[in-house]
């Protein structure tokens, strides 16, 4: 699987006349090679030839970590002390053009800037994404069943089995954490609680305000699932649910969230272009009189990364493939009020859009 994902990038390549891709820390990484580099200060990089054998930069204490992949790359360590940099430049040789992974430190970019005066610099994701954003069948089961994690713990949020009022925001958002990994991810990658107003901020970080009676609450989770080759698919889910009746203010509201949702899922078909799905989504959110409190795009990408191509937003051109996987989360947000959103993944497939999430969504109304 990694020699043929390696090939693929090599024929990109080509494409694009890149004659070396570098990959470090990040996500790219594990996809490409099955390992994933510690965010450390030493380096470790895949360095990729177009037309070449693939070698994998690692400090000397690092290389008992790696699976050895003969197919795919071959292990050159280096031991401290020694020239990192230099032995990764030795490498990449005269290379017109390096693509270097978008996640690579500053600090190892400029060193290679200054030792390889003659290259040519370009973002490897140009040739990752591509790749990358295009899930195959053993992918979009590894994110369909991340997702149906992440529906049952909204199931039972929206049941009313996890307590909310007298609670902080951030003692909710640990059990949901911890519910995370319980379910069967080996990580949780975010667990926002947002209560009342507070969830006028799209990213609020659940701090240590009491959740109370007569208020909504927004939950929007995730976490990475291993799948049996150790790489790692994410889920990511958003629902509201309000402690007690609503007023009809926000039900009217949330009504508009719905149908906003509907539209923006219903348009995520083969052929469409992001953009187009974004302004089916937020063209409800707008004829309701609400667009100037939907500031966000309507979604990302998602797989090995919680957060990759392609994005769901206006000037994105590209026409949906079968295998883009994405978030369609529109939401509304009145600072100091309130705020809401909606958040499914979603795959594009032939025969329509295919939902990695199938929790309620509807607005669910608990006791507390
Ligand atoms: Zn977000
Ligand atoms: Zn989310
Ligand atoms: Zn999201």
């Amino acid at each position: 699987m990694f020699a043929d994902r390696l090939n693929r990038a090599r024929s990109v390549m080509a494409d694009h006349g890149v004659d070396v891709m570098v990959l470090s820390v990040g996500a790219d990484l594990p996809y490409f090679c099955g390992y994933e580099a510690m965010p450390l200060e030493r380096l470790t990089l895949l360095v990729v030839p177009s037309d070449g054998d693939a070698s994998l930069v690692v400090p000397f204490l690092e290389a008992p970590r790696v699976v050895e992949r003969p197919d795919v790359f071959e292990v050159v360590s280096w031991k401290d002390g020694e020239d990192a940099i230099a032995l990764a430049a030795g490498l990449i040789g005269s290379a017109g053009t390096v693509a270097v992974g978008d996640q690579t430190w500053a600090g190892f970019l400029v060193d290679l800037v200054a030792e390889l005066p003659g290259a040519r610099f370009s973002r490897a994701s140009e040739v990752t994404a591509p790749i990358r954003s295009v899930k195959d069948a053993a992918e979009v089961e590894a994110l369909r069943a991340a997702g149906s994690a992440v529906d049952r713990i909204a199931a039972q949020i929206q049941a009313g089995e996890i307590p909310l009022v007298g609670r902080t925001e951030a003692e909710v958002s640990a059990q949901i954490g911890r519910r995370i990994v319980e379910e069967g991810h080996h990580k949780v990658n975010f667990a926002i609680v947002a209560s009342g107003p507070n969830a006028a901020s799209p990213h609020h970080d659940a701090g240590d305000r009491v959740i109370r009676s007569g208020e909504a609450v927004l939950f929007d989770f995730g976490g990475t699932m291993a799948d049996a080759d150790g790489v790692g698919y994410c889920s990511d889910i958003t629902r509201c649910v309000h402690v007690g009746e609503p007023t009809p203010g926000f039900a009217e509201l949330y009504e508009v969230l719905f149908a906003s949702h509907a539209a923006g899922v219903a348009a995520a078909t083969v052929g469409t272009p992001c953009e187009a799905v974004d302004a089916a989504a937020r063209g409800v959110i707008d004829d309701a009189g609400y667009g100037e409190f939907f500031i966000h795009r309507t979604g990302h990408g998602i797989g090995v990364e919680a957060h990759e191509h392609p994005n769901i937003v206006v000037g994105n051109d590209l026409p949906l493939v079968p295998g883009h996987a994405f978030s369609i989360e529109p939401g509304i947000y009145v600072p100091g009020e309130w705020g809401a959103r909606l958040e499914d993944i979603v795959v594009a497939a032939a025969d329509g859009p295919d939902a990695m999430n199938v929790a309620d969504h509807g607005l669910a109304v608990v006791d507390g």
